[in-house]
């Protein structure tokens, strides 16, 4: 049994994606700065309509999944497959996008907190071409689990373990097998989970800080956790709120042009011509 330490700590960057929103991108800020198979995690937060007003209009996906889990807000999301998606406060979509999908996410407040996360999660190379797939999770199908020392964990996907009882979250069965947690400790809390000793790991900070073993992360600093079968967190005196992800690595080449990922930049033309044709999202003949 040997306790994860942190490898490396990302600061997440001020950017800018959509039609103007403004986040904090984390994973993703630059190419090297991902942890297979997760490509980019963004957090948004403002008070201010006019940092997210103009939303995400009509814009295409290929290659990997999209997870957006909106903590306060109202959000709705429209894609060609007629999907019709709207998130209000505490619910998550989930978007495969496989061989494409053309979608927007657009605000439908003109006032008040707009506060949530943006998660790419990449798909193997068997399954980049596979029909486009969509969810939307209700935040009542997201099992909230009290912790004996204070806190919560809400299990968005994959299965928390605790004194020996098993959570599982609403998404389940993917390749990548997604670990997604939102945790929240009070002051000094402590947080103890296993992480499968051959998936990676990560640990995202939107509240407060927190410690693994010696070294702190503080608001808006990503942990890439080193190897092991365990996870020990402590809260900082103010308490802590993070997003944990886990997932298995596809150790696969990676060619990203925005909003396309594949292995080779002969998919990447392809998805690019493809998007310029109006095949991106049809199924093969
Ligand atoms: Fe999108």
């Amino acid at each position: 049994m040997a306790s994860r330490k942190i490898q490396q700590i990302i600061d997440a960057l001020p950017a800018s994606d959509g039609a103007g929103v403004k986040l904090m991108r984390s994973l993703g800020s630059a190419q090297h700065l991902r942890v297979d198979p997760f490509l980019m995690l963004d957090a948004f937060s403002s008070d201010n309509p006019d940092d997210y007003l103009a939303g995400f209009p009509s814009h295409p996906h290929r290659g990997f999944e999209t997870v957006t889990y909106l903590l306060e807000g109202h959000m709705l999301h429209e894609d060609h497959l007629g999907n019709r998606g709207d998130l209000k406060s505490g619910a998550v979509q989930w978007m495969t996008a496989g061989r494409g999908i053309i979608h927007s996410e657009m605000p439908q407040q003109e006032n008040g907190r707009m506060r949530g996360f943006q998660l790419w999660i990449n798909l193997p190379a068997k399954e980049k071409m596979k029909p486009a797939g969509y969810r939307d999770i209700q935040p009542a199908e997201i099992p909230e689990v009290a912790l004996p020392g204070g806190g919560r964990v809400k299990v968005i996907a994959g299965v928390l373990e605790l004194d020996g009882k098993e959570t599982a979250g609403p998404v389940q069965g993917s390749s990548t097998q997604p670990l997604y947690l939102d945790v929240e400790l009070p002051p000094n809390g402590e947080f103890v989970q296993k992480i499968k000793i051959e998936n990676s790991a990560y640990l995202y900070p939107f509240e407060g800080s927190a410690a693994i073993d010696a070294r702190v992360l503080r608001t808006h600093q990503g942990g890439v956790l080193g190897p092991g079968d365990s996870i020990e967190v402590r809260a900082g005196t103010d308490g802590v709120r993070f997003l944990l992800l886990a997932g298995r690595p596809l150790l696969e080449p990676i060619v990203q042009h925005g909003p396309f990922v594949m292995n080779t930049r002969a998919e990447i033309e392809q998805a690019i011509r493809d998007y310029q044709n109006g095949e991106l999202t049809k199924t093969a003949a």
